[in-house]
């Protein structure tokens, strides 16, 4: 029988669990702030800029947004990240992409002091994921890692078979794998058969962006599938990277979309502010 990985329930019960901890922080006259940067009018990034603001609410975070013009320099942008460096009600910075082209985001993500970077994505963090060290793990990889271990799910010796090598969710997810003792194979758009690939894995996730991509051909008898894809259709409905409806008969876990990973990846940023918090108060090392 195939278990549907309610992510949505999940996180409510993470945010539940943070909300008591902001409390306790307020009733020792600790406030955690998220400031969030954006650039540009991208509809897809408002949405999930509001999700993050209605987030904090629930929480208790308090939540900053700083809303800026597409002609902005990257001087400007520099300057507005030095300036939430130093300032000391600011736990969590950040800058939601995409950016315009014309900015350099490695740049501004170098920038965000390590001790704000909330999103995991200053190479300090990367780096200190790759070592396995204490870090910012991005968000929405930890959130499925949180995802496996509500589950009861252990990746070690297991195949994971990750679709997608960008910054933001494929790199980190190899490491993150590799932590947890998994054998971890990545493809990407230049890997040659994947079919054959994703058939030999335990673990199937899939982070490329393209509707439907993920066939019921493509996944192993009793595998874990987990769909990391938001695909918008013509009729306006949001979809993953899986077929779901037909893969589901063949996996033994898979996340829905909606109700899957996005939510986690919102608590799990969540997490990180009160471990921010948490930090540059000397409450955790
Ligand atoms: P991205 O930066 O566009 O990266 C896509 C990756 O997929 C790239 O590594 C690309 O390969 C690979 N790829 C594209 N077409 C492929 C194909 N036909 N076969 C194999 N690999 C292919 O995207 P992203 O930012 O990682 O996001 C991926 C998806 O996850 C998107 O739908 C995004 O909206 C979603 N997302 C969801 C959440 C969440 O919270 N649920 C969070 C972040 C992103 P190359 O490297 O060779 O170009």
């Amino acid at each position: 029988m195939t278990t549907i990985i309610d992510g949505k329930e999940l996180a409510k019960k993470i945010r539940g669990n943070l909300k008591i901890e902001c409390e306790e922080l307020k009733n020792k006259g600790i406030k955690s702030k998220l400031a969030v940067i954006m650039v540009g009018e991208d509809p897809a990034s408002k949405v999930y800029v509001r999700n993050k603001s209605k987030a904090c609410e629930n929480v208790g975070i308090e939540y900053e947004e700083h809303l800026l013009n597409d002609k902005i320099t990257q001087k400007d942008l520099i300057n507005l990240i030095e300036k939430l460096n130093k300032d000391k009600t600011v736990n969590g910075i950040l800058l939601q992409s995409p950016i315009p082209s014309n900015l350099d985001i490695n740049e501004a993500f170098r920038k965000i002091s390590p001790e704000k970077d909330v999103d995991g994505f200053n190479p300090v963090n990367v780096g200190k994921l790759v070592l396995n060290q204490d870090t910012f793990v991005s968000c929405t990889p930890y959130g499925i890692m949180k995802m496996f271990e509500e589950y009861n799910i252990d990746l070690a010796g297991k195949n994971v078979v990750i679709l997608g090598r960008s910054n933001i969710v494929g790199k980190p997810l190899i490491h993150c794998c590799l932590n947890r003792n998994a054998t971890v194979t990545t493809c990407h758009s230049k890997t040659q058969n994947i079919k054959e690939i994703s058939s030999r894995a335990d673990i199937l996730i899939s982070a490329i962006g393209k509707a439907h991509f993920v066939t019921e051909d493509m996944v192993k008898e009793n595998a874990v599938v987990i769909d990391v894809g938001i695909n918008r259709l013509e009729d306006g409905k949001i979809t993953g990277d899986v077929d779901y409806e037909n893969v589901k008969e063949k996996a033994s876990y898979i996340t829905p979309v909606p109700g899957g990973v996005g939510p986690m990846t919102i608590a799990m940023l969540m997490n990180n502010v009160i471990k921010a918090t948490k930090r540059q108060n000397g409450m955790i090392d």
